[in-house]
């Protein structure tokens, strides 16, 4: 499958991802863990990227561009993606458009989460996430702790509050997302391509998108 999955900051894009990739074999692409992988590797990208992303605020356009438009063109991703946390904003929208016309690919659709703002807001503050840029599993402290607290289930390195998960960044991230990422969901209406889905659970989301695809 080749989808994009938009929706709020703590709508569970990540999440649905993850369950969808083990359908079809399908990559997850999430700029965000690739933003995080290079700030941590300290690689000229991270040092770029490292700021805005702190303040929550969003990476210029044209550095994810280029990112996005280097991995798109990997083997992996002939067998189908998942795109999460991209496009974000109406000029990467109209470059992807752009871009997978030159790849000659066709999105099956883009997939819009609807998840009200209350959960959302509990969501981010109580979300905790493997700080291994290889590993990043999510956690949650109510609802889904780690076995050993503070320690990933999974690999064993440390679990932590992302450093945009302050009360500060996610409020000011909620905010970005409502002026520049919302948007979006009337462009891709627009080019017929677009399914809301209004659940709280990742599994009724999973569902709906089975069904849409006939898988
Ligand atoms: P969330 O969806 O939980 O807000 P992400 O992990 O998708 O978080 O992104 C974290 C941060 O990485 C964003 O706040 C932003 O600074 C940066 N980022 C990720 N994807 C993009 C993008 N497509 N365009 C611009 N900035 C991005
Ligand atoms: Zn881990």
């Amino acid at each position: 499958m080749k989808l994009i999955l938009l929706g709020a900051p703590g709508a569970g894009k990540g999440t649905v991802a993850k369950l969808l990739t083990r359908l079809d074999g399908s990559v997850q692409i999430s700029t965000g863990d690739i933003l995080r992988g290079a700030v941590q590797a300290g690689s000229d990208l991270g040092k770029e990227a490292e700021g805005y992303m702190k303040r929550g605020d969003l990476v210029p356009d044209s550095l994810i561009m280029g990112i996005m438009e280097k991995r798109l063109q990997e083997p992996d991703c002939e067998k189908g993606f998942l795109l999460d946390g991209f496009p974000r904003t109406i000029p990467q929208a109209e470059a992807l458009k752009e871009l997978l016309a030159k790849l000659d690919i066709t999105l099956d659709v883009v997939v819009d989460i609807e998840v009200p703002r209350e959960v959302i807001l509990d969501r981010l503050c109580t979300r905790r996430t493997c700080e291994n840029t290889d590993c990043q599993a999510i956690y949650n402290v109510k609802s889904n702790p780690p076995k050993k607290e503070g320690i990933c289930d999974k690999c064993g390195a440390k679990v932590v509050q992302r450093e945009d998960e302050t009360e500060e960044a996610i409020s000011h991230r909620l905010a970005t997302y409502n002026e520049k990422t919302a948007p979006l969901i009337g462009f891709y209406k627009k080019e017929g391509m677009l399914l809301v889905i209004e659940a709280v659970d990742s599994e009724t989301v999973v569902n709906a998108v089975k069904e849409k695809l006939g898988l």
